[in-house]
């Protein structure tokens, strides 16, 4: 893969602030054309992690390297569009005003205001002044000034917070959309949901370390299992362990389970066992939901 391709890369961050250490050894990396969501429940370095990256919060130690260090960091998050705090506007201004304003401030061309509030569907509103807007509308019209330079990256901290529903619905979409046109998005929540619906990748943050980094699909791939049981459950598990496709065993509520670790039918599995003359009188092949798995990672430890 083109270096370039790598837009950022975190290696070993940590922070503390006083005793109190907000994110340990956090290493990850954003490519090119992915949405990426930093899952995490409240309080576990979402923002934080954000804010070391846009250079708004000072890192205790490691590292972090934009565009694969091609660039100085100011330079850098030129090409960086970025929320990460309530919208906040002229409210005596309209939303065309104010992000002509913005334009102005930073060398862009007005023709971009028209294209920008159109993506982000506040079109029909571009006269009203920004004091008359619902939080939705301002949330919309941040984004469309996050764009107005039309960003590498897109970073939003948290974008459906204190939505109602129509509200969050609408972020979403166009989340869905910017992403469309290939940029690259990270996202902070603490809504499983959100990041299942509008993300590719998915970085698990508990209390400030990374539990889990990978494919939003992926994090269900390897959580296939089985319930099983016979008359004769030792003499089972035995068998079981012989399985090149099982994983770990587990005993839950007089059920086995069998994780595995490569795909394998409930036919075969039950032949298997038969031809051991092992009888089952229960074979269920399920599949942690990404709910469960969250909650399993994030909970306890
Ligand atoms: P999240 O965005 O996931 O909710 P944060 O990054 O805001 O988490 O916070 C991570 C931890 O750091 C929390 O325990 C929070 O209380 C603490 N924290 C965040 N900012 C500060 C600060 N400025 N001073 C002291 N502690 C902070
Ligand atoms: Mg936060």
């Amino acid at each position: 893969m083109n270096p370039l391709d790598t837009i950022l890369s975190v290696t070993n961050l940590n922070k503390r602030y006083g005793a109190l250490q907000a994110l340990k050894n956090v290493s990850f990396e954003i490519k090119k054309g992915n949405v990426y969501g930093i899952l995490g429940p409240n309080g576990s370095g979402k923002s934080t992690t954000l804010g070391i990256a846009l250079n708004v919060v000072n890192k205790t130690s490691g590292d972090y390297k934009w565009f694969s260090g091609t660039m100085e960091t100011h330079e850098a998050l030129k090409k960086v569009g970025a929320i990460i705090e309530r919208p906040n506007f002229y409210p005596y201004m309209t939303a065309k005003e104010n992000l002509e304003l913005v334009c102005k401030i930073k060398g862009i061309s007005y023709v971009k205001v028209s294209e920008k509030l159109e993506l982000v569907g506040l079109t029909d509103r571009q006269n009203s002044k920004f004091s008359t807007f619902s939080l939705g509308m301002k949330q919309r019209l941040a984004i469309a000034s996050a764009l107005l330079n039309d960003p590498e990256i897109l970073i939003l901290d948290e974008p459906t917070n204190g939505l109602d529903p129509q509200g969050i619905h609408q972020i979403r979409d166009i989340i869905k959309q910017i992403a469309a046109m290939g940029t690259t998005i990270l996202l902070a929540s603490h809504l499983l949901d959100e990041v299942e619906k509008v993300c590719t990748h998915v970085l698990v943050l508990r209390k400030g370390t990374i539990l889990y980094s990978g494919l939003v699909d992926g994090m269900s791939a390897n959580n296939v299992f089985f319930e099983l049981q016979s008359d004769d459950n030792e003499t089972l598990i035995a068998a079981l362990k012989t399985h090149a496709a099982v994983k770990n065993i587990a005993i839950e509520q007089g059920k086995v389970l069998a994780y595995l670790q490569e795909n394998l039918e409930a036919k075969d599995l039950n032949k298997f066992l038969f031809e051991k003359n092992i009888v089952l009188n229960h074979l269920v092949k399920r599949k942690n939901s990404l709910e469960e798995q969250f909650l399993e990672l994030t909970n306890g430890k």
